[in-house]
């Protein structure tokens, strides 16, 4: 996948500040959050939906969303967070490289999610 931007990004072609870092994973600010603090948990390796992420790593994939999770709420102050991952463009995914969205949440910030 050589146009694919969160490869480049794994692989450091394109400069980012890793907010946290596992062997097979990191996160990074969304570069239009939704929220103040809105970040992306990323495998390095490139998988389309989570469909495609080897059952070996989800224990690791989720893991590194709650630490990133529990980093996010101390430094931004919030009260709760959301988990979103879409998977197929139908469900609204436009970086076809799978990544856990963490949105902090504060009462009264302006954001619905409809579930
Ligand atoms: P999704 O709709 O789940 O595929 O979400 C893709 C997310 O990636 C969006 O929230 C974008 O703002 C975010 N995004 C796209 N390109 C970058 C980038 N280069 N760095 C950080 N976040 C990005
Ligand atoms: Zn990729």
């Amino acid at each position: 996948m050589e146009e694919c931007i969160f490869c480049k990004i794994a692989k450091g072609e394109i400069p980012s500040e890793r907010i946290l870092e596992t062997e097979n994973f990191f996160a990074i600010k969304d570069a239009n959050p939704k929220v103040k603090g809105h970040a992306l948990v990323i495998p390095k390796k490139h998988y389309g939906t989570l469909l495609d992420v080897p059952s070996s790593l989800l224990g690791e994939f989720f893991e590194t969303a709650k630490q990133l999770a529990l980093k996010l709420l101390e430094k931004e102050k919030a009260e709760g967070f959301n988990v979103v991952v879409n998977n197929y463009e139908v469900a609204g995914q436009l970086v076809p490289h799978v990544h856990i969205h963490i949105l902090p949440r504060k009462k009264d910030d302006g954001f619905r999610m409809n579930v």
